[in-house]
């Protein structure tokens, strides 16, 4: 049996207004070329300015994240040529990153696991090759994006670990605010190393795969590998120190070149930009403006408004859906309520996507009032559930809609009594297996009831009534 080791290298753009060492637009998209400088693209003679809020940023994410914040940083060049990289250097940091240490907590499975980071380092993203029919084309507006890359030390032992991991930074750097973390758009990669050992032995050769970008490519991509590692170790075969590239379509990983180690980089301070020296000040200035995290809303959620800590973790695990839990109850002030409801159909109706990045269909306000009417049994559960569909990716004001379709549940208890007495007389046998106890039958009754009414009646009181007529 081999023991499975996994350290990750997360890339996240940071969202400054600016590049990180120039004044040109950061923004994903946009006509090729057009957000881009003689710096960004590596003319003689540019000179790099370091955008001061992209330190902010990478200081921010290494705070909440426990990172020691060093006063004194260095910008490094990393040389290597690719048509991406204008300079034919990436500016980085090496021996004097920005944040070293820290770690962040996971939970899978009910197993809590401290992963421990090695450090965040700021530097700039490189353009992006774009491949046509025609050609490769170059668009270099990524080019000199400010970028925070993460890394954590070998902690990781399984897919679902590094899964749960990345999904614990992401939610904190959207907390915080820094990095919009859109996988699909690029704005969060990860490279994965990965080996194999046997217990008590030292650590097997690795492999790096490169920019993964769904959680769904990682966790598959891990699989892939530590299976691939396992059987070339089991045929008497060397693991080969290599990049390999995911194919997420094919499902299997294919080498691209050995991997090269930092000296072929051969770093060195870059002599444009001139050491950082970041105040203690501007350092608790920082920490003192974090954010509540995760784990903060989630107490207060506990402690607040009733919540259990499982639905709280739940609402908490994505910054958006903390979010709009908090926007709602602001319009309907049932927190038990909202939460049921989100976590119950509104996450069914996110799985049913089947897209990493879908967010709910339907604004806050909207849902407080959906959620009004069915609270207040103005509306049953089928519809609402039906409403829940009907209004997604729409703007619809659900009581203009529940009002034009007449959906309406309907709590007249005499009408209704006349419906059910009907059924009732209609279906002795049902009526005499009821009697004796059979409660089943309520389900056969409620059921008629809501099919004379197209599903208006409210199937609290139809329970009611039946019962009031067997006595
Ligand atoms: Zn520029």
């Amino acid at each position: 049996m081999y023991k499975v080791v996994i350290g990750l290298e997360v890339h996240s753009e940071l969202k400054t207004n600016t590049k990180c060492f120039c004044s040109c637009e950061n923004k994903f998209g946009g006509k090729p070329n057009t957000h881009c400088c003689p710096v960004c693209v590596g003319m003689p003679g540019a000179l790099p300015v370091l955008n001061q809020k992209a330190v902010e940023y990478a200081i921010k994410a290494g705070l909440s994240v426990g990172c020691r914040i060093n006063e004194y940083s260095v910008f490094e060049r990393k040389n290597y040529f690719y048509p991406d990289l204008a300079k034919a250097y990436q500016i980085s940091q090496l021996e004097y990153p920005l944040c070293v240490g820290g770690g962040v907590e996971i939970d899978v499975d009910g197993k809590k696991k401290f992963v421990r980071l090695n450090r965040i380092h700021l530097e700039e993203d490189a353009g992006k090759l774009v491949h046509t029919k025609e050609g490769t084309m170059i668009d270099y507006n990524r080019g000199g994006v400010p970028l925070i890359e993460i890394v954590s030390e070998p902690d990781l032992e399984s897919a679902e670990e590094a899964v749960a991991y990345l999904q614990k930074l992401r939610a904190t750097l959207l907390y915080l605010g820094v990095s919009d973390c859109k996988m699909q758009e690029g704005s969060l990669r990860c490279d994965v190393n990965l080996s194999l050992h046997k217990e008590g032995e030292p650590f097997g050769t690795r492999t790096e795969m490169k920019n993964l970008n769904s959680f769904k490519a990682v966790f598959r991509a891990i699989k892939y590998e530590a299976k691939r590692q396992e059987e070339e170790l089991d045929a008497g075969r060397k693991i080969i120190q290599e990049t390999r590239r995911w194919d997420d379509n094919a499902g299997k990983s294919y080498s691209m070149r050995t991997k090269e180690d930092a000296q072929d980089y051969r770093y060195f301070p870059d002599p444009d930009i001139i050491p950082i020296e970041v105040e203690k000040t501007f350092i608790e200035e920082i920490r003192k403006n974090l954010p509540k995290l995760a784990d903060d809303r989630a107490k207060d959620y506990v402690e607040k408004l009733g919540l259990t800590e499982n639905d709280a973790k739940l609402l908490t695990n994505e910054k958006y859906v903390s979010d709009y839990f908090e926007e709602t109850i602001k319009y309907f002030n049932e927190p038990k309520f909202v939460c049921n409801w989100i976590l119950g159909e509104v996450f069914k109706k996110l799985n049913s996507l089947d897209d990493e990045s879908a967010e709910i269909g339907i604004s806050a306000q909207n849902m407080a009032k959906l959620l009004k009417l069915y609270h207040s049994d103005s509306i049953g559960q089928k519809v609402a559930r039906n409403l829940l569909d009907e209004l997604w990716g729409t703007d619809l004001d659900p009581e203009q809609v529940v009002k034009e379709k007449g959906l309406m549940q309907n709590n007249d208890t005499s009408g209704l009594e006349e419906i059910i007495k009907k059924i009732m007389n209609n279906n002795p046998k049902a009526v005499n297996e009821l009697k004796s106890g059979n409660q089943k039958t309520m389900a056969f009754f409620v059921g008629q009831a809501m099919k004379a009414t197209s599903g208006k009646a409210n199937p609290k009181l139809v329970n009611e009534i039946v019962s009031k007529l067997i006595k």
